[in-house]
């Protein structure tokens, strides 16, 4: 990137609009000096311009500090469009992963308590929930049922099949369930991939991890989300498999002549979107918001076969363990919500997260009454190796970036530079030198998901909490990982 980038502060740089012609507004990119340094090495920021040329864009186009590149818009990207303002509607601003996310799961017991049993429980972690690109899951869905996950998400699940409890439909964003999915939106194609992968993990970047609480920075709001130092959990993170990732190439392939249709010029053709006010852009929404809801469907599925597994080795009930939802939260997604688009004047607004993550501070309406006083959990994988997060919302993330926040470490090592740079090595070995017992479906994909691979998630999360957007809660170390 050889355009501008003007410090605003210590933690974040604009774009101005006047770079590029078509900018409609400025871009803003959350970093430090040592990342914008590495950034300028990077094509990222241009994407941060192209995406302000977007039809309908509200105040400005945003990087989160774990920006990379991506399909049209970079991952770390967050866009908000106003449909009152011709604004547009694009699969690029979501990602092919419809609702990738992560869910973080408390329990009783302590690493103290586990001790020799780490090693079976994730031998039966790695056995009972499927991993790898096309492995399949022992639920099945009629073509009925299909239609019934899509419309209502994990709430079908706990309601109709009993499995699971209403309180994990209450710590989910969104309780799990978007209005206005449309099943009928979503092509066979993507429901039949559907129909036997809900409960399954996917591939590499994929995972179910057994972490430890290493380092409480909150005390207070620690415990009003059941953390606590030296604490097991389980965090996982997954989306909507092959489902989601077939009503995004569905898309693509009709949206490639919708911008000229709509007279809407694009810099990037990757960037192909439809005014949310069309029969195209309907048509998105619903099979997205169908898609978002299988993909809660399906981590909701692998928390069940997680403290299935728990049960079993430790011979008591998940609630006996308490094996609670902390909370569940999006990262690919776009929504409509409410927010300033200038000071004082409320809009309705779809907000495209594309490796990104709302971050409510407290008080925020969509809020379990448990977490009101604290925030919105936000939970940031670091990577299999190092650490990964629990931030909440702070009042920064709505004045500054529409409610939102980082995703994770980000990738610094595309995947054949990381395969290549673990190349004579034994990364499982290294893994377990660590401390961490790892299980993947392949050699390679640990490889490609090699620590080295992403950046700091310390310094990551350093800058959103700096830059006031969400505030350090928990640190946890990984302790057992299982990967696709
Ligand atoms: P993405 O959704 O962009 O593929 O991944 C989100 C983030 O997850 C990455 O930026 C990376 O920081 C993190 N991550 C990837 N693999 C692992 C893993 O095995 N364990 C943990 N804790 N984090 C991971
Ligand atoms: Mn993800
Ligand atoms: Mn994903």
């Amino acid at each position: 990137y050889e355009g501008p980038l003007e410090q605003i502060d210590a933690n974040s740089w604009r774009i101005p609009k006047s770079y590029k012609s078509g900018m409609r507004v400025d871009g803003v990119i959350f970093a430090d000096d040592a990342m914008m340094k590495k950034l300028r090495h990077d094509q990222a920021p241009d994407q941060v311009a192209n995406v302000a040329t977007l039809p309908g864009i509200q105040r400005a186009s945003f990087a989160m500090p774990d920006i990379h590149w991506g399909y049209g818009f970079c991952i770390g990207g967050v866009c908000a469009t106003d449909p009152d303002d011709g604004g547009v509607i694009s699969p690029g601003g979501v990602g092919y992963d419809i609702n990738c996310g992560v869910r973080l799961i408390r329990s009783h017991l302590t690493e103290k308590k586990l001790g020799k049993r780490l090693r079976p429980l994730v031998d039966a972690l790695f056995e009972a929930i499927p991993t790898g690109v096309g492995r399949g899951s022992r639920f099945r869905f009629s073509e009925k049922e299909i239609d019934q996950l899509l419309a209502k998400g994990p709430g079908y699940l706990v309601r109709d099949r009993g499995i699971g409890c209403e309180r994990d439909l209450l710590f989910t964003e969104a309780n799990g369930c978007l209005e206005g999915a449309r099943p009928d939106f979503v092509s066979q194609r993507a429901k039949q991939r559907g129909a036997s992968q809900c409960g399954s993990l996917g591939s590499g970047n994929h995972f179910a991890e057994v972490q430890v609480v290493d380092h409480v920075f909150d005390e207070k709001v620690a415990a009003t989300l059941g953390l606590f130092q030296g604490q097991v959990c389980v965090m996982i993170h997954s989306g909507s498999r092959g489902l989601g990732y077939q009503v995004c190439d569905d898309t693509l392939r009709v949206f490639r002549d919708i911008p000229a249709k709509y007279g809407i010029d694009l810099p990037d053709r990757q960037l192909a979107c439809a005014p949310i006010v069309s029969e195209e852009g309907e048509r998105y929404l619903g099979a997205m918001r169908a898609a978002a809801n299988y993909a809660w469907g399906n981590r909701h599925l692998l928390m069940h076969q997680v403290r299935e597994v728990f049960e079993e080795q430790f011979d008591r009930t998940w609630e006996d363990l308490g094996m609670d939802l902390v909370y569940d939260i999006a990262h690919n997604i776009a929504k409509f919500e409410e927010h300033d688009v200038a000071p004082g004047t409320k809009r309705r607004v779809c907000v495209h997260r594309k490796g990104a993550t709302r971050a409510f501070p407290p008080g925020h309406p969509e809020l379990p009454d448990e977490y009101q006083s604290v925030g919105q959990p936000v939970m940031i994988p670091g990577d299999m190796g190092t650490a990964s997060y629990v931030l909440v919302g702070a009042p920064g993330s709505m004045e500054r970036t529409f409610g939102t926040t980082c995703h994770g470490a980000g990738r610094q090592m595309s995947r054949t530079a990381s395969v290549k740079a673990a190349r004579g090595r034994n990364i499982a070995k290294e893994l377990a030198g660590r401390g961490v017992i790892a299980r993947a479906h392949s050699r390679k994909g640990l490889e490609e998901e090699q620590p080295d691979a992403y950046k700091d998630v310390s310094m990551v999360v350093e800058v959103v909490a700096r830059a006031g957007l969400s505030n350090k809660v928990a640190r946890m170390r990984p302790i057992g990982v299982i990967k696709g």
